[in-house]
């Protein structure tokens, strides 16, 4: 890591799933223009298109745990190498091991500006299952709500776009036990490896949507600006 180009914006948001990273990191790019890179949704795309990963990682994703980290690591640096992506992106949900994190300094090395921004969404274990059982996705435009935190007026209906809300496969309760026992193992210490490095801040994410984005937008300012 060490010296950042002046105008590199190289984020990763760490976080137990729940803890709202994609909602942070999709309102975060919607109004700075950097681009979002979901790994979860990423796989979902391979999956929806029947391709040779999508068909790889099927089995992990649907028990809750991580795909190996070789089909990840290629398919991270393959789309951040893409021209759209050369100096402003949010990387939602990756590293989520320590391979991973290791590959990704190799990937984005000094050179290309480096890893600029590690932010952490802290959220207490016990609030998670609600989050993440709760959650609804829009099926058209990616929108997250929730039945209770964030509701739609209709049920079932998105207000931003009107496509239908569906529930992830991998948000029923057994499944969610198992994806945060994966985090808990191979993604928790990962914060380690960025916490004693100036990129690092931690934003307190058990609040309202809307209070959790002021806050971040105040830790990357000062933690690392
Ligand atoms: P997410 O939407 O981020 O909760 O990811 C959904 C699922 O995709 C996870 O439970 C994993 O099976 C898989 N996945 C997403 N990102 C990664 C990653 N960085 N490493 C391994 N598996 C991942």
């Amino acid at each position: 890591m060490g010296t950042k180009t002046m105008t590199a914006f190289h984020a990763i948001f760490l976080g137990a799933p729940g803890a709202g990273k994609g909602t942070q990191a999709k309102k975060l790019a919607g109004v700075s223009g950097c681009l979002h890179i979901s790994t979860g949704d990423m796989l979902r795309e391979h999956r929806s298109q029947g391709t040779e990963l999508g068909c790889q990682a099927q089995g992990y994703m649907d028990e809750g745990k991580l795909v190996p980290d070789g089909l990840m690591v290629e398919m991270v640096v393959e789309r951040i190498a893409r021209p759209d992506a050369a100096d402003a992106w949010i990387l939602d949900g990756f590293p989520r091991t320590g391979e991973q994190a290791l590959a990704l300094d190799r990937a984005v090395d000094d050179s290309a500006g480096g890893i600029t921004h590690a932010v952490f969404f802290d959220v207490p274990h016990g609030s998670l299952i609600d989050r993440l059982t709760g959650r609804r996705t829009c099926s058209q435009c990616g929108a997250i709500w929730h039945i209770k935190f964030k509701p739609t007026s209709r049920d079932e209906i998105c207000d931003d776009c009107e496509g239908a809300l569906v529930h992830r496969s991998d948000d029923n309760e057994a499944v969610v036990e198992q994806r945060l026992s994966a985090y808990r193992t191979q993604t928790e210490p990962v914060l380690d490896y960025y916490r004693d490095r100036g990129l690092f801040c931690e934003v307190n994410a058990d609040q309202a949507p809307d209070a959790v984005f002021e806050d971040l937008g105040k830790v990357m300012l000062k933690e690392v600006g």
